[in-house]
Protein backbone atom coordinates (compact mmCIF):
# COMPACT_ATOMS: atom_id res chain seq x y z
CA UNK A 1 0.00 0.00 0.00
CA UNK A 2 1.24 3.91 -0.81
CA UNK A 3 2.29 5.84 1.88
CA UNK A 4 0.14 8.32 3.01
CA UNK A 5 -0.87 11.88 2.13
CA UNK A 6 1.48 13.50 4.95
CA UNK A 7 5.04 12.02 3.92
CA UNK A 8 4.20 12.60 0.15
CA UNK A 9 3.16 16.32 1.46
CA UNK A 10 6.73 16.83 3.36
CA UNK A 11 8.64 15.67 0.24
CA UNK A 12 6.80 18.53 -2.36
CA UNK A 13 7.40 20.79 0.37
CA UNK A 14 11.08 19.59 0.85
CA UNK A 15 11.55 19.72 -2.70
CA UNK A 16 10.25 23.47 -3.08
CA UNK A 17 12.47 24.36 -0.59
CA UNK A 18 15.42 22.77 -2.29
CA UNK A 19 14.54 24.85 -5.67
CA UNK A 20 13.92 27.94 -3.34
CA UNK A 21 17.66 27.89 -2.05
CA UNK A 22 19.03 28.17 -5.73
CA UNK A 23 21.99 26.12 -5.39
CA UNK A 24 23.05 27.52 -8.82
CA UNK A 25 26.72 26.10 -9.94
CA UNK A 26 28.77 27.63 -10.34
CA UNK A 27 29.47 28.86 -8.51
CA UNK A 28 27.37 25.81 -5.99
CA UNK A 29 26.50 27.47 -2.48
CA UNK A 30 25.00 24.29 -1.77
CA UNK A 31 25.80 24.13 1.89
CA UNK A 32 22.21 26.45 1.96
CA UNK A 33 20.69 22.56 0.96
CA UNK A 34 22.62 20.49 2.66
CA UNK A 35 21.41 22.64 6.20
CA UNK A 36 18.16 22.07 4.65
CA UNK A 37 18.09 18.17 4.80
CA UNK A 38 20.24 18.54 8.23
CA UNK A 39 17.07 20.00 9.61
CA UNK A 40 14.30 17.74 8.44
CA UNK A 41 16.59 15.44 9.75
CA UNK A 42 17.24 17.13 13.39
CA UNK A 43 13.43 17.13 13.55
CA UNK A 44 13.54 13.34 13.73
CA UNK A 45 17.01 13.05 16.04
CA UNK A 46 18.53 11.71 13.05
CA UNK A 47 22.56 12.28 13.42
CA UNK A 48 24.11 13.74 10.11
CA UNK A 49 27.55 15.27 9.34
CA UNK A 50 28.37 17.64 6.84
CA UNK A 51 31.36 17.74 5.11
CA UNK A 52 32.56 21.43 3.90
CA UNK A 53 34.14 20.82 0.66
CA UNK A 54 35.54 25.00 -0.34
CA UNK A 55 34.51 27.33 2.21
CA UNK A 56 34.76 30.25 -0.10
CA UNK A 57 31.78 29.09 -2.30
CA UNK A 58 30.14 27.59 0.43
CA UNK A 59 29.90 23.83 -0.32
CA UNK A 60 29.58 20.26 0.99
CA UNK A 61 27.92 17.04 1.21
CA UNK A 62 25.83 15.82 3.94
CA UNK A 63 25.92 11.54 4.70
CA UNK A 64 23.70 10.30 7.61
CA UNK A 65 23.41 6.51 7.65
CA UNK A 66 20.87 3.78 9.87
CA UNK A 67 23.81 1.21 10.94
CA UNK A 68 22.47 -2.13 10.05
CA UNK A 69 22.81 -5.67 11.37
CA UNK A 70 25.79 -6.74 9.01
CA UNK A 71 23.86 -9.64 7.92
CA UNK A 72 23.03 -8.57 4.52
CA UNK A 73 24.16 -6.16 1.45
CA UNK A 74 24.56 -2.28 2.17
CA UNK A 75 22.14 0.06 0.39
CA UNK A 76 22.62 4.36 -0.44
CA UNK A 77 20.58 6.45 -1.62
CA UNK A 78 22.79 8.67 -3.39
CA UNK A 79 25.18 10.68 -4.29
CA UNK A 80 22.12 12.30 -4.73
CA UNK A 81 22.97 16.10 -5.88
CA UNK A 82 21.75 19.41 -4.80
CA UNK A 83 23.53 21.64 -7.39
CA UNK A 84 21.66 22.80 -10.31
CA UNK A 85 22.58 24.42 -14.49
CA UNK A 86 22.21 28.49 -14.13
CA UNK A 87 19.68 29.79 -15.96
CA UNK A 88 20.08 30.56 -19.47
CA UNK A 89 16.95 32.45 -20.70
CA UNK A 90 14.41 33.63 -17.90
CA UNK A 91 12.09 35.03 -20.23
CA UNK A 92 11.68 31.59 -21.85
CA UNK A 93 9.98 30.27 -18.38
CA UNK A 94 6.50 30.36 -17.75
CA UNK A 95 7.19 31.02 -14.01
CA UNK A 96 9.70 31.73 -11.68
CA UNK A 97 12.51 29.42 -12.24
CA UNK A 98 13.67 29.88 -8.57
CA UNK A 99 10.02 29.77 -6.77
CA UNK A 100 9.11 25.82 -6.27
CA UNK A 101 5.75 26.90 -8.16
CA UNK A 102 3.41 24.24 -8.32
CA UNK A 103 1.18 24.37 -11.15
CA UNK A 104 -0.97 21.88 -13.27
CA UNK A 105 -0.23 19.34 -10.56
CA UNK A 106 3.68 19.61 -11.33
CA UNK A 107 6.42 21.32 -9.34
CA UNK A 108 8.38 23.62 -11.49
CA UNK A 109 11.48 25.03 -11.19
CA UNK A 110 15.23 24.97 -11.87
CA UNK A 111 16.71 20.88 -10.56
CA UNK A 112 12.85 19.75 -9.93
CA UNK A 113 13.79 17.14 -12.51
CA UNK A 114 17.66 16.82 -12.21
CA UNK A 115 17.49 15.59 -9.60
CA UNK A 116 16.14 17.34 -6.33
CA UNK A 117 12.85 15.44 -6.47
CA UNK A 118 14.99 12.67 -6.13
CA UNK A 119 17.31 14.37 -2.98
CA UNK A 120 13.92 15.04 -1.23
CA UNK A 121 12.26 12.04 -2.00
CA UNK A 122 15.00 9.90 -0.79
CA UNK A 123 15.57 12.34 2.09
CA UNK A 124 11.62 12.08 3.72
CA UNK A 125 11.79 7.87 2.66
CA UNK A 126 15.08 7.67 5.03
CA UNK A 127 13.39 9.57 7.61
CA UNK A 128 10.06 7.27 7.35
CA UNK A 129 12.37 4.23 7.99
CA UNK A 130 14.05 5.72 10.94
CA UNK A 131 10.88 6.70 12.17
CA UNK A 132 9.40 3.72 12.20
CA UNK A 133 12.28 1.77 13.46
CA UNK A 134 12.81 -0.17 10.60
CA UNK A 135 16.01 -2.42 11.75
CA UNK A 136 18.01 -3.00 8.13
CA UNK A 137 20.32 -5.79 7.90
CA UNK A 138 23.02 -3.80 6.14
CA UNK A 139 23.51 0.10 6.61
CA UNK A 140 21.25 1.87 4.60
CA UNK A 141 23.23 5.56 4.11
CA UNK A 142 21.73 8.46 2.36
CA UNK A 143 24.36 10.69 0.64
CA UNK A 144 23.51 14.54 -0.52
CA UNK A 145 26.79 15.76 -2.81
CA UNK A 146 27.61 19.34 -4.22
CA UNK A 147 29.02 19.59 -7.77
CA UNK A 148 27.51 17.16 -10.20
CA UNK A 149 27.56 19.13 -13.02
CA UNK A 150 30.86 20.53 -13.35
CA UNK A 151 33.19 17.70 -12.52
CA UNK A 152 31.92 16.51 -8.81
CA UNK A 153 35.70 18.07 -7.34
CA UNK A 154 33.77 19.37 -4.16
CA UNK A 155 30.75 16.43 -3.93
CA UNK A 156 30.84 12.35 -4.96
CA UNK A 157 34.57 12.77 -6.33
CA UNK A 158 35.72 14.29 -3.31
CA UNK A 159 33.85 12.16 -1.45
CA UNK A 160 35.18 8.91 -2.88
CA UNK A 161 38.94 10.53 -2.37
CA UNK A 162 38.24 11.62 1.31
CA UNK A 163 35.72 9.13 2.94
CA UNK A 164 35.93 6.07 0.58
CA UNK A 165 34.40 4.07 3.56
CA UNK A 166 31.27 6.19 3.07
CA UNK A 167 31.39 5.37 -0.55
CA UNK A 168 31.77 1.92 -0.45
CA UNK A 169 28.16 0.01 -0.48
CA UNK A 170 27.35 -2.74 -2.36
CA UNK A 171 24.16 -1.10 -3.92
CA UNK A 172 23.64 2.65 -4.31
CA UNK A 173 20.50 4.38 -6.40
CA UNK A 174 20.68 8.11 -8.60
CA UNK A 175 19.67 9.42 -11.34
CA UNK A 176 18.02 8.71 -13.63
CA UNK A 177 15.52 6.01 -14.39
CA UNK A 178 12.36 4.53 -13.38
CA UNK A 179 11.26 5.67 -16.83
CA UNK A 180 7.82 4.61 -18.47
CA UNK A 181 8.75 3.82 -22.57
CA UNK A 182 6.07 2.12 -23.28
CA UNK A 183 3.28 0.49 -21.36
CA UNK A 184 5.29 -2.92 -20.85
CA UNK A 185 8.88 -1.69 -20.22
CA UNK A 186 10.43 0.52 -17.52
CA UNK A 187 14.27 2.06 -18.07
CA UNK A 188 16.70 1.36 -15.40
CA UNK A 189 20.11 2.93 -16.31
CA UNK A 190 22.50 0.09 -15.33
CA UNK A 191 25.81 1.81 -16.79
CA UNK A 192 26.42 5.38 -18.76
CA UNK A 193 29.09 5.93 -21.40
CA UNK A 194 32.33 7.97 -20.46
CA UNK A 195 33.71 11.41 -22.10
CA UNK A 196 36.73 11.25 -23.87
CA UNK A 197 36.76 14.69 -25.30
CA UNK A 198 39.95 15.86 -27.98
CA UNK A 199 41.07 18.45 -29.67
CA UNK A 200 43.29 18.40 -33.05
CA UNK A 201 45.44 21.01 -34.15
CA UNK A 202 45.83 21.66 -37.48
CA UNK A 203 48.90 23.05 -39.24
CA UNK A 204 49.22 24.73 -42.45
CA UNK A 205 51.44 27.36 -43.82
CA UNK A 206 50.44 31.12 -43.36
CA UNK A 207 49.79 33.55 -47.11
CA UNK A 208 48.39 35.75 -48.71
CA UNK A 209 44.50 34.96 -48.89
CA UNK A 210 44.66 36.25 -52.90
CA UNK A 211 47.54 33.61 -54.08
CA UNK A 212 45.75 30.06 -52.99
CA UNK A 213 47.44 27.95 -55.38
CA UNK A 214 48.46 24.87 -53.68
CA UNK A 215 48.42 26.37 -50.58
CA UNK A 216 48.80 24.14 -47.47
CA UNK A 217 45.54 26.19 -45.42
CA UNK A 218 45.03 25.27 -42.34
CA UNK A 219 41.26 25.61 -42.45
CA UNK A 220 41.09 23.48 -45.36
CA UNK A 221 43.21 20.76 -43.47
CA UNK A 222 40.52 21.25 -40.46
CA UNK A 223 37.43 20.91 -42.36
CA UNK A 224 39.20 17.69 -43.71
CA UNK A 225 39.90 16.41 -39.82
CA UNK A 226 36.31 16.77 -39.46
CA UNK A 227 35.05 15.17 -42.42
CA UNK A 228 36.89 12.04 -41.73
CA UNK A 229 35.73 11.81 -38.35
CA UNK A 230 32.17 12.56 -39.06
CA UNK A 231 32.42 9.51 -41.49
CA UNK A 232 34.17 7.01 -39.52
CA UNK A 233 32.86 4.31 -38.17
CA UNK A 234 34.18 2.65 -34.95
CA UNK A 235 33.86 -0.76 -34.45
CA UNK A 236 30.26 -2.39 -32.32
CA UNK A 237 29.77 -3.78 -29.34
CA UNK A 238 26.58 -5.20 -28.75
CA UNK A 239 26.22 -6.29 -25.64
CA UNK A 240 24.03 -2.92 -24.03
CA UNK A 241 21.79 -3.33 -26.77
CA UNK A 242 21.13 -7.17 -26.61
CA UNK A 243 20.57 -6.50 -22.92
CA UNK A 244 18.27 -3.97 -23.93
CA UNK A 245 16.19 -5.49 -26.52
CA UNK A 246 15.67 -8.53 -24.74
CA UNK A 247 14.36 -6.70 -22.01
CA UNK A 248 12.14 -5.02 -24.33
CA UNK A 249 10.96 -8.29 -25.44
CA UNK A 250 11.39 -6.90 -29.12
CA UNK A 251 11.14 -9.55 -32.17
CA UNK A 252 12.88 -12.06 -32.40
CA UNK A 253 13.65 -11.44 -35.95
CA UNK A 254 14.59 -7.92 -35.13
CA UNK A 255 16.69 -8.94 -32.25
CA UNK A 256 18.64 -10.99 -34.58
CA UNK A 257 19.55 -8.47 -36.81
CA UNK A 258 20.10 -5.73 -34.60
CA UNK A 259 22.74 -7.66 -32.16
CA UNK A 260 24.69 -9.14 -35.48
CA UNK A 261 27.59 -6.56 -35.99
CA UNK A 262 27.46 -7.82 -39.72
CA UNK A 263 23.55 -6.71 -40.59
CA UNK A 264 23.52 -3.75 -37.20
CA UNK A 265 24.36 -1.06 -39.87
CA UNK A 266 22.06 -2.42 -42.31
CA UNK A 267 19.25 -2.46 -40.31
CA UNK A 268 20.16 1.32 -38.23
CA UNK A 269 19.80 2.69 -41.91
CA UNK A 270 16.49 1.80 -42.49
CA UNK A 271 15.66 2.34 -38.76
CA UNK A 272 16.59 5.98 -39.46
CA UNK A 273 13.98 6.57 -42.17
CA UNK A 274 10.95 5.71 -40.06
CA UNK A 275 12.36 6.35 -36.51
CA UNK A 276 15.71 8.52 -36.63
CA UNK A 277 15.80 9.10 -32.62
CA UNK A 278 15.54 5.18 -32.15
CA UNK A 279 18.91 5.19 -34.43
CA UNK A 280 20.29 7.46 -32.81
CA UNK A 281 20.02 5.66 -29.51
CA UNK A 282 20.89 2.41 -30.60
CA UNK A 283 23.75 3.71 -32.66
CA UNK A 284 25.11 5.22 -29.55
CA UNK A 285 24.23 2.24 -27.45
CA UNK A 286 27.02 0.20 -29.96
CA UNK A 287 29.50 2.38 -30.47
CA UNK A 288 32.06 4.79 -29.33
CA UNK A 289 30.38 8.05 -30.99
CA UNK A 290 33.01 10.63 -32.66
CA UNK A 291 30.98 14.25 -32.76
CA UNK A 292 33.54 17.14 -34.57
CA UNK A 293 31.36 20.00 -32.95
CA UNK A 294 33.69 22.99 -32.72
CA UNK A 295 36.17 23.82 -35.68
CA UNK A 296 38.24 26.92 -35.59
CA UNK A 297 41.09 28.34 -38.07
CA UNK A 298 41.95 31.81 -39.16
CA UNK A 299 40.80 35.45 -38.29
CA UNK A 300 41.20 37.19 -41.15
CA UNK A 301 39.54 36.51 -44.69
CA UNK A 302 42.50 37.48 -46.95
CA UNK A 303 44.36 35.50 -44.81
CA UNK A 304 45.93 31.68 -45.51
CA UNK A 305 45.50 30.68 -41.80
CA UNK A 306 49.08 28.46 -40.46
CA UNK A 307 46.57 27.00 -37.53
CA UNK A 308 43.50 25.57 -36.60
CA UNK A 309 41.59 23.31 -34.20
CA UNK A 310 38.81 21.34 -33.82
CA UNK A 311 37.03 19.89 -30.45
CA UNK A 312 35.57 16.74 -30.63
CA UNK A 313 32.84 15.15 -28.80
CA UNK A 314 33.40 11.56 -27.86
CA UNK A 315 32.24 8.76 -26.19
CA UNK A 316 32.93 5.50 -24.77
CA UNK A 317 31.60 2.60 -23.76
CA UNK A 318 32.44 1.00 -20.69
CA UNK A 319 36.03 -1.21 -21.14
CA UNK A 320 36.87 1.49 -23.89
CA UNK A 321 40.24 3.31 -22.83
CA UNK A 322 41.86 6.38 -23.70
CA UNK A 323 44.60 3.44 -25.93
CA UNK A 324 41.21 2.48 -27.80
CA UNK A 325 40.44 6.71 -28.14
CA UNK A 326 43.41 7.27 -29.72
CA UNK A 327 43.60 4.46 -31.87
CA UNK A 328 40.84 4.82 -33.19
CA UNK A 329 41.51 8.81 -34.50
CA UNK A 330 44.55 7.64 -35.55
CA UNK A 331 42.68 4.80 -37.56
CA UNK A 332 40.37 7.86 -38.73
CA UNK A 333 42.41 10.25 -40.06
CA UNK A 334 45.56 8.05 -41.82
CA UNK A 335 48.33 9.63 -43.35
CA UNK A 336 46.74 12.84 -42.15
CA UNK A 337 47.86 11.72 -38.50
CA UNK A 338 51.32 12.83 -39.06
CA UNK A 339 50.02 16.46 -39.71
CA UNK A 340 47.87 17.26 -36.69
CA UNK A 341 48.43 16.50 -32.62
CA UNK A 342 45.71 15.26 -30.92
CA UNK A 343 45.52 16.30 -27.35
CA UNK A 344 43.07 16.77 -24.01
CA UNK A 345 40.88 20.42 -24.71
CA UNK A 346 42.29 21.21 -20.77
CA UNK A 347 41.07 24.83 -21.14
CA UNK A 348 37.55 23.48 -21.87
CA UNK A 349 35.33 24.94 -18.86
CA UNK A 350 33.11 21.94 -19.55
CA UNK A 351 35.75 19.32 -19.93
CA UNK A 352 34.84 16.22 -17.72
CA UNK A 353 36.40 13.28 -19.26
CA UNK A 354 35.65 10.00 -16.90
CA UNK A 355 35.69 6.58 -18.09
CA UNK A 356 32.57 4.50 -18.82
CA UNK A 357 30.95 2.36 -16.04
CA UNK A 358 28.07 -0.38 -15.67
CA UNK A 359 26.71 -2.48 -12.84
CA UNK A 360 25.00 -5.71 -13.60
CA UNK A 361 21.30 -5.95 -12.63
CA UNK A 362 21.40 -8.87 -9.97
CA UNK A 363 18.63 -10.91 -8.43
CA UNK A 364 18.46 -8.98 -5.19
CA UNK A 365 18.41 -5.72 -6.97
CA UNK A 366 16.12 -6.65 -9.77
CA UNK A 367 13.63 -8.67 -7.45
CA UNK A 368 13.64 -5.77 -5.18
CA UNK A 369 12.99 -3.37 -7.28
CA UNK A 370 10.34 -5.00 -8.92
CA UNK A 371 8.61 -5.44 -5.92
CA UNK A 372 8.95 -1.48 -5.16
CA UNK A 373 7.10 -0.55 -8.31
CA UNK A 374 4.10 -3.13 -7.74
CA UNK A 375 1.99 -0.54 -6.09
CA UNK A 376 1.74 1.05 -9.59
CA UNK A 377 3.12 -0.82 -12.31
CA UNK A 378 1.89 -4.58 -12.79
CA UNK A 379 3.27 -6.75 -15.29
CA UNK A 380 5.71 -4.36 -16.26
CA UNK A 381 9.61 -5.46 -17.06
CA UNK A 382 12.24 -3.51 -15.70
CA UNK A 383 15.11 -2.60 -18.64
CA UNK A 384 18.84 -2.19 -18.49
CA UNK A 385 19.98 0.80 -20.20
CA UNK A 386 22.84 2.76 -21.12
CA UNK A 387 22.65 6.35 -20.63
CA UNK A 388 24.62 8.68 -23.12
CA UNK A 389 25.82 10.86 -20.59
CA UNK A 390 27.13 10.26 -17.13
CA UNK A 391 26.47 10.57 -13.39
CA UNK A 392 27.99 10.82 -9.62
CA UNK A 393 27.27 6.68 -9.69
CA UNK A 394 30.39 6.30 -11.50
CA UNK A 395 32.47 6.93 -8.46
CA UNK A 396 30.30 4.06 -6.71
CA UNK A 397 31.31 1.52 -9.56
CA UNK A 398 34.48 3.00 -9.32
CA UNK A 399 34.98 1.44 -5.76
CA UNK A 400 33.54 -1.88 -6.63
CA UNK A 401 29.66 -1.29 -5.64
CA UNK A 402 26.78 -1.23 -8.04
CA UNK A 403 25.05 1.61 -8.69
CA UNK A 404 21.78 2.16 -10.59
CA UNK A 405 19.35 5.28 -12.09
CA UNK A 406 16.18 4.70 -10.38
CA UNK A 407 13.36 6.49 -9.68
CA UNK A 408 9.62 6.16 -10.47
CA UNK A 409 8.12 8.60 -12.88
CA UNK A 410 3.79 8.58 -13.57
CA UNK A 411 2.90 6.24 -15.88
CA UNK A 412 1.57 9.61 -18.55
CA UNK A 413 5.67 10.69 -18.52
CA UNK A 414 6.73 10.55 -22.16
CA UNK A 415 10.34 10.00 -22.23
CA UNK A 416 11.61 12.63 -24.36
CA UNK A 417 10.63 15.07 -21.99
CA UNK A 418 12.87 13.73 -19.06
CA UNK A 419 16.14 14.86 -21.79
CA UNK A 420 14.10 17.79 -23.06
CA UNK A 421 12.92 19.19 -19.97
CA UNK A 422 16.33 19.21 -17.78
CA UNK A 423 18.71 22.26 -17.97
CA UNK A 424 16.12 23.72 -19.75
CA UNK A 425 13.27 26.54 -19.69
CA UNK A 426 10.22 25.10 -17.61
CA UNK A 427 12.04 22.27 -15.81
CA UNK A 428 9.12 20.50 -13.97
CA UNK A 429 8.33 17.22 -12.34
CA UNK A 430 4.67 16.13 -11.75
CA UNK A 431 3.20 15.56 -8.21
CA UNK A 432 2.31 12.12 -8.87
CA UNK A 433 6.13 11.13 -10.07
CA UNK A 434 7.39 12.71 -6.35
CA UNK A 435 5.12 10.41 -4.58
CA UNK A 436 5.65 7.13 -6.84
CA UNK A 437 9.20 7.94 -6.53
CA UNK A 438 9.21 7.93 -2.71
CA UNK A 439 7.30 4.97 -2.74
CA UNK A 440 9.60 3.40 -4.42
CA UNK A 441 12.68 4.24 -2.35
CA UNK A 442 10.89 3.27 0.65
CA UNK A 443 9.91 0.08 -0.58
CA UNK A 444 12.88 -0.68 -2.29
CA UNK A 445 15.21 0.01 0.98
CA UNK A 446 12.51 -2.41 3.09
CA UNK A 447 12.46 -5.08 0.55
CA UNK A 448 16.49 -5.29 0.11
CA UNK A 449 17.35 -4.73 4.07
CA UNK A 450 15.10 -6.90 5.41
ZN1 LIG B 1 21.70 15.43 -12.45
Amino acid sequence: MPLGNSIVTDSIDLLQKLIQNKCVNPPGNELKSAQTVKSVLDEYDIKSTIYETDSTNNRGNLVAKIEGTGEGPNLMFGPSHIDVVPISKPTSWEVNPFGGVIKDEFVWGRGALDMLFIVATQVQAFVKLKEEGFQPKGDLTLLIVSDEESGANYGAKWMKENHPEIMNVDYALGEAGGIPINEKSLLVTTAEKGLAWRRVLTKGIPGHGSTPYKSDNAAVNAGIVAKKLANYNPPSDTKYLRDFTKGMKLNILLRLLLNNKLTLPLILRILNRSNAGMAKTFHAMTHMTISPNVIQAGNKTNVIPGEGFLKIDIRTLPNQDDKYVDKHLRKALGKLTNKVSIDIPEDDPDLMNSPGSGSELTPDIYEAMQNAISDYYQDVRLVPFIASGGTDLRFVRDLGGKAYGFSLFDPDTDPNDISTLSHAPNERISLKTVEMTLNAYYNIARELLK
